[in-house]
């Protein structure tokens, strides 16, 4: 049984590709044309399919499972913002830091120091024995300043429960233990498993 990937993104595939060892892990752009997947969905559920399944799509037939992830920070107090949006907050082109940098505008701009904060990831499996969708979470507390040049994303101000240090700060093997993408994968696998 093959992974592929539906995405193109290098850090992903890398991080994918150091968390399942038990398969061949590829990116669909080893196998196909790149092309734009629109995601319009509404919920991180939604567009981990979407993805999964345009790139199943067209690789159908065949026996590789599809993997997708979508992911993002979310600010209880004020609605669940960015949330599905975090990777475009600042814009359809923003940078990471464009988008950080937005974010703890905004908790100044409510004059919001520190405040309830969770992480969500989304990872769906598609394949020729149906659809998958599994979640994992990290909660903590978003703080409106930076700090510390760990992780990428939103990591320098957010700070995991338990903790007082941000992501920014602690060990990136810290985060790799307990992250949303680390939980979220547990189950995957599980699936995985019961599809070989
Ligand atoms: P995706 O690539 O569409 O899933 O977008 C995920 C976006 O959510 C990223 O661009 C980051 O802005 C944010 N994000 C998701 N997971 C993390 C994380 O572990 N640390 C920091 N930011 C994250």
């Amino acid at each position: 049984m093959r992974i592929v990937l539906a995405t193109s993104n290098q850090g992903k595939v890398k991080e994918f590709q150091s968390w399942i060892t038990e398969y061949p892990v590829v990116a669909y752009t080893d196998l196909l044309e790149p092309f734009e997947i629109e995601e319009n969905g509404t919920t991180f559920k939604e567009n981990a399919l979407i993805k999964a399944r345009a790139v199943y799509e067209k690789l159908s037939p065949t026996t590789d499972i599809i993997l997708s992830d979508d992911s993002g920070i979310s600010i209880p107090i004020l609605g669940g913002i960015p949330g599905i949006y975090s990777a475009r907050y600042a814009g359809k082109e923003a940078s990471a830091k464009e988008n950080l940098d937005k974010l703890i505008r905004t908790l100044k701009e409510h004059h919001i120091e520190r405040t309830p904060a969770f992480y969500t990831a989304a990872i769906a499996l598609v394949g020729a024995k149906g659809e998958f969708c599994v979640h994992g979470w990290m909660h903590g507390e978003a703080l409106a300043k930076a700090k510390g040049t760990n992780g990428f994303g939103y990591d320098p101000m957010f700070i995991p429960a338990g903790y007082t240090q941000t992501l920014g700060e602690l060990d990136e093997s810290v985060k790799k233990s307990f992250s949303h993408r680390a939980k979220a994968l547990e189950l995957a696998r599980i699936i995985l498993n019961s599809l070989k």
